[in-house]
């Protein structure tokens, strides 16, 4: 089945009791016995599974490709599950720029549980000359935020499982639509569910998809269900029902994004556009290779400085000046101040969430906003 079909079909069935087409949302945290004793529909509470859940993971899982999905209250709560699975002193490789969220919690959470570099991941002998006895997980993000780089997760891949060391991907910014890292042989993705499969910025979520049901990820469902960072019910309805637009939303994300970037390519005052669908991306053959789009993120760099950046952000009318990503509305942030302190970005650097309103008020706002710098 191709993908537009699995969106809408697999994270839905037509309710036993009622006949209704769509799934009702099942707020009951408890489910009834029989005179046995046993959960004849096999629920027994909210914590450890849930209609809405299973569907949700459903339809996660097959949009990967996958065989199974752990659906969690946010993606940091997904990357933090991967984390707690792992042997305490297990070694945990990086990229440097991986999600700034990600890297804090594992700087502060895990310090003196695991052991973990962040090194550039766009160089593989980096990577190999990172790796010690005891790395046990690599942990990719491509393209990485902000900077689009593009990481080979084919030939990382050969190389890690070459040395037994498993591979976790963060998939949030590419999307199952534009990547699909399973295929290319990693051994975990992971969501941030926040951003494009919500779509809409109205829910928090994460998701972790396994190609195999394996002992790893035995570990990882007990700690979903034992640890309990779970979606509610209605937060697992409301993402189901935003799937099933993903493939024409993000075919929708991708355009816009590639047109405005090549707009802002031939600005005056932009210095640098980064986004993978550019030809001057250093990175662009690897990109058409294993991405099937460019996704919808881009970043680009103004002239000027700080102030020039936050002037452009808050002179835009229809982009918003906020953080985030993946939503319908388009987004405009200066990166390097939400990163706090230790940012090493250029303070210059705009990050777009390129939404879906019509390309040529996106391309007349930031005209507009670069016309006041
Ligand atoms: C947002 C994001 C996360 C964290 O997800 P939350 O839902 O905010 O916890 C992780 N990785 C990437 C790439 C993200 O953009």
């Amino acid at each position: 089945m191709h993908i537009e079909t699995i969106a809408i079909h697999a994270g839905n069935r037509t309710d036993e009791a009622s006949q209704a087409v769509i799934q009702p949302i099942v707020l009951s945290t408890t489910f009834e016995r029989n005179e046995t004793g046993d959960y004849p529909k096999g629920y027994i509470y909210s914590r450890a599974a849930n209609p809405n859940r299973e569907l949700l993971e459903n339809v996660l899982a097959k949009l990967e490709l996958g065989a199974d999905a752990a659906a969690f209250s946010s993606g940091n709560a997904a990357g933090m599950a991967v984390f707690q699975s792992l042997k305490p002193g297990t070694h945990v490789i990086g990229p440097d720029d991986m999600y700034h969220g990600l890297r804090n919690q594992l700087k502060t959470l895990f310090a003196g549980i695991l052991e973990f570099d962040f090194v550039d991941l766009t160089d593989i002998s980096v990577f190999e000359k990172t790796i010690r006895p005891n790395t046990g997980l690599l942990w990719i993000e491509t393209p990485s935020n902000p900077l689009m780089k593009i990481t080979d997760i084919d030939a990382l891949v050969k190389l890690a499982h070459e040395r037994n060391i498993k591979v976790a991907c963060d998939n949030t910014f590419a999307s199952p639509v534009c990547q699909q890292p399973l295929t290319l042989g990693a051994d975990l993705v992971m969501h941030s569910t926040t951003k494009y499969l919500s779509g809409h910025s109205d829910i928090t979520g994460g998701v972790l998809i396994t190609p195999v049901k394996d002992e790893w990820w035995e570990k990882i469902r007990q700690i979903q269900q034992l640890g309990g960072a779970i979606p509610s019910p209605l937060d697992c309805y409301m993402l189901t029902r935003s799937i099933k637009t993903l493939p024409y939303r993000m075919r929708g994300h991708v355009q816009n994004a590639q047109l405005l970037a090549e707009y802002l390519e031939k600005h005056p005052k932009v210095e640098e556009v980064m986004y993978p669908g550019l030809p001057s991306h250093p990175q662009y053959e690897l990109a058409k290779k294993q991405m099937n789009y460019a996704g919808g993120m881009l970043s680009f760099v103004v002239r000027g400085g700080k102030e020039e950046a936050f002037k452009v952000a808050a002179s835009c009318k229809i982009f918003t000046h906020a953080t985030s990503l993946g939503g319908v509305e388009s987004l405009i942030e200066q990166r390097a101040s939400n990163e706090g302190p230790d940012s090493t970005l250029p303070q210059n650097l705009l990050r777009v969430s390129v939404g879906l309103e019509h390309i040529d008020d996106l391309i007349e706002d930031i005209a507009a906003a670069l016309g006041e710098i």
